[in-house]
């Protein structure tokens, strides 16, 4: 279901209550934060009153059918085990199995086929070129072209094509003078790599977005071809479907552990010489409770946010050596706000604050909007995925509304929360074969910028695998080498 039918079908739901459709909030002012820190402030008990509605409504609606893919007796052998079928694991299914076809048998293990916790479906859907890292930059750009050429890669014979409803309107980037040389670098870089962004000093600004309030803001930056945001739940099926069609058994079952074997004529560099254990066998935990064996070739870790918990299961963070250094992907909850403003612009690309705070428009008077805590306001707790509406109020509305004037006065219709697949260490992907493990892979850790990049990830592993190295877009320095040797890889535009 992409984002607009979540807040339409939520609205249809609301305009029956036309107490809350006559509810306008406005924006607090300073004195407000105030009070509403030593005391709640009544407009935010308010807002509370109203959200908590919201929420049972939320849970009235439908949020993603179960699948019927996935089988209930399955094999125990296979040359390529993957673990989490989401975006990333499906596509390198997708990947292995077409660039591979017959020589390769691949199982995708998914422990909640209905996908309710996974980062894929509560993702934002954006896509843009606007990154700090050439790597970054390239797999944005591949994401891409393949969104564009979907039918090409994805279209199952007699099914329907496959329409993931891409919006091409760009993201603008917004700086102040502390990072506006930042913004100038890379979009030089965005260039050389064939990304087609345009920089707008403060006149251009003014010109081409007359809503913008530019207070404190020296230079934009605006993507022309190839961003905007789309419907991740319509990729995630698409990958899916065509795996399936192409051979790819998806298995329901929590992966609880390996088994290992021992090689001791196996020699690697920094390991005891016959001391070598390699990951041989997957235990996993059947919807019944059973746990039943798949043996396999090679295995991929993708299981997004749950990543480090699988990659311990490997001894990943546990043992000596290379297995010292831990996986550091970790679930960061994020907000969503979906709010109404019939007088806000009515065409916006996905603009980013020099705050983090991000806004897009969804049609009709609708926006979304969220924004990553600062390191001040804390990260959210992890237990649940229940929404906080006072962070709303006091960490993300000021900004829109100094932003967007018409945003002083708005009304919050919806709001989700999902997990950031966060890589703690440096906030990039980790993309390659782990250095102690010659049979085991990793792909996770894209801390809320995956979706863009599944397609890149999924082509990438698979070349790793099969066709000795990167071919496509040298993702080397994403490798796992790089926490162990604690050289980082810092992207400059995270939201
Ligand atoms: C609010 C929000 C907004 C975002 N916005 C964007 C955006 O605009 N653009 C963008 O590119 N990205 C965005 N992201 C990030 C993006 O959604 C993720 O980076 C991406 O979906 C990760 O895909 P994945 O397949 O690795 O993880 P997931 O989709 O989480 O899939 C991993 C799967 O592994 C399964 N799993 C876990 N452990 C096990 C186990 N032990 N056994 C079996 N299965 C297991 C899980 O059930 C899950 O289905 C956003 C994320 C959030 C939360």
């Amino acid at each position: 279901m992409n984002l607009m039918n979540k807040c339409s079908t939520s609205l249809k739901l609301l305009e029956r209550n036309s107490t809350f459709f006559r509810l306008y909030y406005k924006k607090p002012t300073d004195n407000d934060q105030l009070s509403v820190q030593k005391s709640r402030h009544p407009l935010s008990q308010t807002s509370g009153t109203l959200n908590a509605d919201l929420r049972s409504i939320q849970n009235l609606i439908p949020f993603v059918p179960k699948q019927p893919y996935a089988k209930k007796h399955f094999s125990d052998q296979c040359d390529v085990v993957v673990i989490g079928g989401g975006a990333v694991g499906s596509s390198v299914a997708f990947w292995l199995k077409t660039r591979v076809r017959n020589g390769v048998r691949v199982i995708v293990i998914e422990k909640d086929p209905s996908y309710a916790k996974a980062s894929t479906p509560l993702s934002c859907g954006g896509i843009r070129q606007q990154f700090s890292l050439p790597e970054n930059i390239q797999m944005s750009m591949f994401g891409a072209e393949f969104l564009r050429n979907l039918k090409s890669y994805l279209h199952v014979e007699g099914e329907n094509t496959p329409d993931v409803s891409f919006m091409p309107h760009g993201y603008l980037f917004l700086a102040t003078d502390r990072s506006a040389q930042q913004l100038e670098e890379n979009a030089r870089l965005q260039h050389q790599l064939g990304a087609k962004n345009e920089l707008l000093s403060l006149s251009m600004l003014k010109k081409k977005f007359p809503w913008l309030d530019t207070t404190g803001i020296v230079l934009g930056c605006h993507g022309l071809e190839n961003e905007g945001w789309f419907d991740p739940w319509s990729l995630l099926m698409a990958f899916k479907k065509k795996a399936i069609s192409e051979g790819v058994e998806y298995v329901t079952g929590e992966v609880i552990g390996f088994e290992f074997r021992k090689m001791p004529d196996m020699l690697i560099e920094g390991v005891e010489p016959g001391t070598y254990e390699t990951v041989e066998t997957v235990l996993v935990k059947t919807e019944d409770g059973e746990v039943r064996p798949i043996k396999f070739e090679s295995a991929v870790i993708a299981a997004g946010a749950n990543s480090r918990k699988v990659a311990e299961m490997a001894r990943i963070g546990k043992g000596p050596g290379y297995l010292k250094t831990p996986l550091p992907v970790e679930p960061r909850k994020r907000y969503v706000y979906c709010f109404h403003c019939p007088n806000g612009p009515s065409q916006t690309p996905v603009v980013i604050d020099p705050t983090g705070t991000y806004f897009r428009r969804e049609g009709g008077g609708h926006f979304i909007c969220g924004k990553s805590p600062t390191e001040e306001e804390g990260e959210p707790n992890t237990e649940d995925l229940e929404v906080d509406y006072s962070y709303f109020d006091g960490c993300v509305w000021p900004y829109l509304a100094a932003r967007v004037s018409a945003f002083e006065q708005l009304k919050v219709t919806n709001a989700w929360a999902g997990y950031y697949d966060t890589n703690v260490a440096d906030e990039n992907g980790i993309v390659g074969r782990h250095p102690y493990y010659h049979n085991l892979y990793i792909a996770t850790g894209f801390s809320g910028h995956g979706i863009q990049q599944s397609p890149a990830v999924g082509r990438a592993v698979m070349e790793m695998m099969f066709e000795g190295g990167f071919k496509t877009i040298d993702l080397r320095r994403f490798g796992f080498e790089r926490l162990i040797h604690n050289e980082l890889l810092r992207e400059v535009n995270i939201i």
